[in-house]
C-alpha cells in the first residue's frame, strides 16, 4: 500500500533526475514487473478515429474548445467512418475509439441516435469493442450508446483539486464530472478517465491526489498526458509551477499509477510522444525519440501498456489539435507496422487483434 505521503515523495524525486539516470530506478523497475505481471509483452492497441473537432466546452487548455474561432471545424461523414472502420478491422484491430468534442450535433438527442446507429454499423464491420470519448452527453445518450452496444467511455477528470478543476473549466464542477464517472461505472462501461500533469496553478500534492483518485474511481483505463499549451488556449500565458514542470514527473506519474492500478489498462498517450520529439528536434537531437529514453516507448517501460493508432481520415487529421505539433506524419496501416516493429525491438510483442478487455480480477503490485 502507498500512502500519499510517500506517493509525494516517489513523484518529487523525479522533477531532478535525468532520463539516464532513471534506467536502473527502483520505481520504473517495480512497474514494469507489475505491467508484465498482469499483461506479459502485449501491448493493445486501439484504433482511433476523430469524429468531430466541434466542441461547445472551453477547457482552458484545450486548442479544440468553443473559443477558438480559427480552426476549421470538420464532422465526419457516416461513409468514412466506416472506411476507417474497416479499414481498422482489416488491419486486425478488435477495438476502436471514437474520440471528438462535446459537439451538440452528436450529444444531443438526434445526434444521439446517430451515434447508436453507428456503434451497431460499426460492429457489423468485425469490430469486437467499441470505446466512446464524446464528453458528457445530454439525457440518455449513455444508456442509448451503451444499449446499442458501445462498450467502454473514456472521461478524464484531468485533475482531483475541485478548485483548479472549476478554473480549469467554465461553467462545469468536478463533483458533476465524478457523478458522470460513477454513472458510466452504473451502466456497465469499461471506464477510463484520467489527468493532465504540469498544469499551470497546479502542486506536487494535487499529482499524488490525482493518482490516488485514480485508484479509488477503480478504473479499468486511466490516461496521463502531458499539458501541453496550446497557442489559442487561454491557459498559455499562465506559467507552470517548477514542482510540476520537469520532463520526468509524467514518467514517475505513469509507473506509481500502474503500481496503484494494476489492472488498469494505462495509455502510452500520443501526447507524450509529441512532448519528447518536439523537444527533441527543438534540441536538435532528432534520434531522441526513436530510442526508448523518451515518449511512447518509455512510457511502457514504466508501466503503460496500449497505444492508439490514428486511423481518422487523412484530410481531418491535422484538425484535432488539442495540443500543438501533433504528429500526424503515420496512421493507419503504416502507423500499424512501424508500430509493430518499435516495439519488438523493445522487447515487446503489439497485440493488434487483442481486445484488450480490462483485467479482473486484481493483480496484486508487489
Ligand atoms: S478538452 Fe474536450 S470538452 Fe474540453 S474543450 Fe477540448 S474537446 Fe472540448
Amino acid at each position: 500500500v502507498i500512502e500519499k505521503r510517500e506517493l509525494v515523495s516517489l513523484l518529487r524525486g523525479a522533477t531532478n533526475l535525468q532520463a539516464a539516470d532513471c534506467v536502473g530506478d527502483a520505481l520504473f523497475l517495480r512497474a514494469a514487473n507489475t505491467r508484465s505481471r498482469a499483461y506479459g509483452d502485449a501491448i493493445y492497441l486501439r484504433a482511433l478515429i476523430e469524429l468531430s473537432n466541434f466542441c461547445r466546452r472551453r477547457c482552458a487548455y484545450c486548442g479544440i474548445g468553443a473559443f477558438n474561432r480559427d480552426l476549421g471545424r470538420y464532422r465526419i461523414q457516416e461513409a468514412a467512418l466506416l472506411a476507417a472502420s474497416k479499414e481498422a478491422a482489416a488491419c486486425g484491430y478488435r477495438t476502436v475509439v471514437l474520440q471528438a468534442g462535446e459537439d451538440p450535433e452528436l450529444v444531443g438527442k438526434a445526434g444521439s441516435r446517430l451515434v447508436a446507429s453507428w456503434i451497431r454499423r460499426i460492429k457489423e464491420t468485425g469490430i469486437a469493442r467499441v470505446t466512446l470519448s464524446l464528453g458528457a452527453p445530454d439525457g440518455d445518450a449513455l444508456s442509448r450508446w451503451r444499449d446499442a452496444g458501445a462498450d467502454r467511455y473514456l472521461m478524464r477528470f484531468e485533475t482531483s483539486n475541485p478548485a483548479l478543476y472549476g478554473a480549469l473549466h467554465p461553467g462545469d464542477s468536478l463533483r458533476a464530472r465524478l457523478r458522470d464517472i460513477e454513472r458510466l461505472q452504473t451502466l456497465g462501461y469499461e471506464v477510463g478517465s484520467g489527468m493532465l500533469v504540469g498544469l499551470p496553478g497546479q502542486r506536487i500534492e494535487d499529482v499524488a491526489n490525482d493518482v490516488l483518485l485514480c485508484r479509488d474511481l477503480d478504473l479499468d483505463m486511466i490516461g496521463i498526458g502531458p499539458y501541453l499549451p496550446h497557442p489559442a488556449a487561454p491557459l498559455s500565458s499562465k506559467s507552470v509551477p517548477k514542482e510540476v514542470s520537469g520532463s520526468e514527473l509524467i514518467y514517475r506519474v505513469i509507473a506509481a499509477t500502474r503500481l496503484l492500478c494494476p489492472r488498469a489498462n494505462i495509455p502510452a498517450t500520443t501526447a507524450l510522444e509529441t512532448r519528447d520529439r518536439t523537444a527533441a528536434s527543438s534540441s536538435g537531437d532528432r534520434a531522441r525519440p526513436s530510442v526508448d529514453a523518451a515518449g511512447q516507448l518509455r512510457a511502457l517501460r514504466c508501466g503503460a501498456n496500449v497505444i492508439m493508432i490514428n486511423f481518422s481520415p487523412q484530410s481531418v487529421r491535422r484538425l484535432y489539435a488539442l495540443y500543438p505539433n501533433k504528429a500526424t506524419d503515420l496512421a493507419g496501416s503504416e502507423a500499424t507496422i512501424a508500430l509493430e516493429n518499435r516495439t519488438a525491438a523493445a522487447g515487446y510483442r503489439a497485440a493488434v487483434d487483442h481486445v484488450g478487455d480490462a483485467l479482473r480480477p486484481q493483480v496484486d503490485a508487489r
